[in-house]
Parts: structure tokens; sequence; C-alpha cells
């Protein structure tokens, strides 16, 4: 058996320079404190209360970040301290996010969640709604949000060839409007499929469960 030091050192040393989110939902403290030890700073949480809670027990110096579904009522307890989000799936959802980083004179970065796969009950937007939400004047507007890219979950499939067309996909998208609009950041690639997302140009890996077996 390995030990999750070992398993994100292997990881790392698979992506080179591709950032890893070490995806840290449903682990205990003692684990995530495993994590920390061995040098790792970046952690995705999916849901709001249990990012709220593990922030305020673990070290300060943790980048914490959504990645899942993120409800408008629930922005305010993150505005605070996010690091970056990576699930924003429509404008409304981001003017509340502008109000609350506002009252903390914060900027917080984002990521547009995109639906690539084909499984219908995963959130996130159309190549054509994504260019609508930019173009549009009240998107505009907006001064405390920063928008750093693109984030997808491809299908859960072992079928390499499918894999290889919705991250190739998302990936042209990205790259499509990356000049125009100063995106940095492609967040693609789980446990399951991280090879074949960093093949296809990922910039942020985020894995959980091939860490903490
Ligand atoms: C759980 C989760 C991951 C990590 O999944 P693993 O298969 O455990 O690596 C990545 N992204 C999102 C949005 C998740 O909810």
């Amino acid at each position: 058996m390995t030990s999750i030091c070992e398993n994100i050192q292997q990881i790392k040393s698979e992506i080179g320079k591709v950032e890893l989110v070490v995806v840290s939902k449903y682990r205990s403290l003692e684990e995530l404190h495993e994590v920390y030890a061995c040098g790792h700073r970046i952690f995705g949480e999916n849901r709001v209360q249990e990012l709220v809670s593990k922030q305020e027990q673990l070290p300060a110096d943790i980048q914490w970040h959504l990645i899942g579904h993120l409800q408008s009522n629930k922005v305010k307890y993150i505005a605070s301290f996010v690091h970056l989000i990576h699930s924003v799936d429509s404008l409304k959802l981001l003017q509340k996010i502008d109000q609350e980083a506002a009252k903390h004179k914060r900027v917080i970065p984002f990521l547009f969640q995109m639906h690539i796969a084909t499984e219908e009950s995963k959130f996130g937007l159309d190549a054509d709604e994504l260019k609508a939400i930019l173009r549009s004047e009240a998107y505009k507007v907006l001064k405390n949000v920063r928008c750093r890219g693109l984030m997808g979950m491809a299908s859960f499939t072992d079928k390499q060839e499918q894999l290889h067309k919705e991250f190739g996909g998302l990936y042209k998208l990205y790259t499509g409007l990356k000049d125009e609009y100063d995106f940095d950041t492609l967040s693609m690639g789980m446990s399951g499929d991280y090879t074949v997302a960093v093949e296809k140009g990922s910039t942020t890996i985020r894995v959980g469960s091939k860490i903490f077996t």
C-alpha cells in the first residue's frame, strides 16, 4: 500500500507543470493533515458546508477551490476566502458572487463549467450559452469577479476515444477564447481520466479517489 503523500508525488511527477487540486471531499481532517504535511496546499471541495468547516479547522495558507455546484444563497459563506470557483454555470450566480465579493473588497476568480459529457444530469453550459454570457453587458459590468477559464467533466467511461473527443472539444473552445478573454486555466481531468485530459491540454486536474485509496 502506498501513502497519501506517495500518491500525490506520483501524480505530480506524471503531470509536470499541470496544477493538481487534491479533492478532499468526504475525507477526514486527519487525511487532510497528511496532504498538508506532504507540502500540498491546493484543496478542492464540492459542498459549501464541508468547505467552510474544513477551512476553519485547517492552516490558513491552504488554497480552497470549490469544484461542485454552487447555490446563490450559499455564496456568502465562502466569499471571504475561496481561491477559485470552478463551477459557475449561470449569469445569475455570477452576479451573486460579484455582490458578495464586493462586500469583502475582493475579486473572486472563477471558471465557467461547461457541459461536455453525454450524461444528462451534469451541470454546465454549452458553447453558445457561454458566448452569450461573455458578450452580454450584464457580464461586462461585473467588477468583483474574474474569469480565469473553463472547467468540464467528461463522461463516466473507459472509452478513450470518447474522452479524447470531449476533452479535445473543450480545449478547442478554451483556446478559441483564451486570448480575447485572458484565460489561463482549463480545469479538466479526474482520477479516472486525467492522463487523457493532460494530453489534451488541461492546465489543472482535480483528483480525489486515486490519492486516498
Ligand atoms: C469528486 C470530484 C472530482 C474528483 O473525482 P475523483 O474521481 O475522486 O478523482 C473532481 N471534480 C469534481 C467536480 C468532483 O465532484
